[in-house]
């Protein structure tokens, strides 16, 4: 599920010891493509040990450290079997750069389906579901706070306990799914590090494109919520010869993180050609 240069990247070394009877009762099968945070807030609320911050502390597991073991692993280290040790204490927001953080997106049709939630939703620049061709929701359309995997039950709010199978799905607007075209094509459902790097790489770009005089080194886990979309509503329908100016000003303005740009934008979308072809040769 995890690809191995994200352990590396957070030093962390599974371990194998003597296991103990402590096995989760109910086990429920991760789905080929559910997200690891999906799938241990579903072992949570299943064993009826609340949230996934309560599940972590039971087990006395990092966020992390859960997030990076294989689906195999996972099974060994709730029978005890397992243990992980890690050298990197502050690893969470790098989490974000591989769709791994504690924040999620959420789709109503999915929620009133009662289907699991995908990889995909986690990358920086989803904004739709593919499945159901909605509009992902990463705040709750109720209270306007943050939907995030520490919430207690999956299909409610974590603050004002809306159910989310009451609320009114939004279909993607032509915007919406222009941007996915231009920007973010990748429909692929499961693990795909080099999308989540190109995803990363270009909410980077837009953000700091974004916030042009301002503090512009701060977006190294950037996400784009729905609050953003007024403005990417814009930047769906952005002209290529503006993209290649604000790639101009990037150039100048952030040389150390051209390379980053230029080795993560490989994954064929047509922003990323317009990439390649401008930086990709030059540097
Ligand atoms: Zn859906
Ligand atoms: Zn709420």
């Amino acid at each position: 599920m995890v690809p191995v240069d994200v352990r590396r990247a957070l030093y962390l070394e599974p371990v194998e010891r003597e296991g103990d009877a402590r096995g989760l009762l109910v086990r429920p099968v991760r789905t080929s493509h559910q997200c690891r945070q999906d799938h241990l807030m579903q072992l949570a609320e299943m064993n009826s040990l609340g949230s996934l911050r309560d599940l972590l502390r039971s087990y006395k597991a990092s966020f992390s450290s859960l997030m990076v073991l294989s689906d195999d692993e996972l099974q060994r280290f709730f029978e005890g079997k397992l243990t992980l040790r890690s050298r990197n204490s502050k690893s969470v927001p790098s989490l974000k750069a591989w769709g791994l953080g504690l924040q999620g997106r959420i789709c109503l049709v999915c929620m009133d389906e009662e289907m699991v939630v995908p990889q995909y939703f986690n990358y920086p620049l989803s904004l739709i579901c593919p499945i159901h061709e909605t509009v992902l929701l990463d705040v709750c359309d109720g209270c306007d706070s943050s939907i995030l995997y520490t919430r207690k039950h999956r299909l409610r709010c974590g603050r004002c306990q809306r159910d989310f199978r009451e609320s009114t799905p939004i279909p993607a607007a032509d915007w919406a799914k222009e941007f996915r075209r231009r920007f973010s094509p990748g429909k692929e459902l499961g693990f795909c590090s080099v999308k989540s790097h190109s995803d990363l790489a270009i909410a980077r770009l837009l953000l700091w494109y974004q916030s042009a005089g301002g503090n512009r080194s701060r977006y190294n886990y950037p996400h784009l919520s729905v609050r953003h979309h007024p403005w990417l509503e814009r930047v769906a329908y952005m002209a290529d010869h503006l993209i290649e100016q604000v790639l101009e000003e990037f150039r100048n303005e952030s040389p150390k993180r051209l390379d980053n740009l230029i080795a993560w934008t490989r994954c064929p979308t047509p922003v990323n050609s317009i990439i390649q072809g401008l930086l990709g040769n030059s540097v």
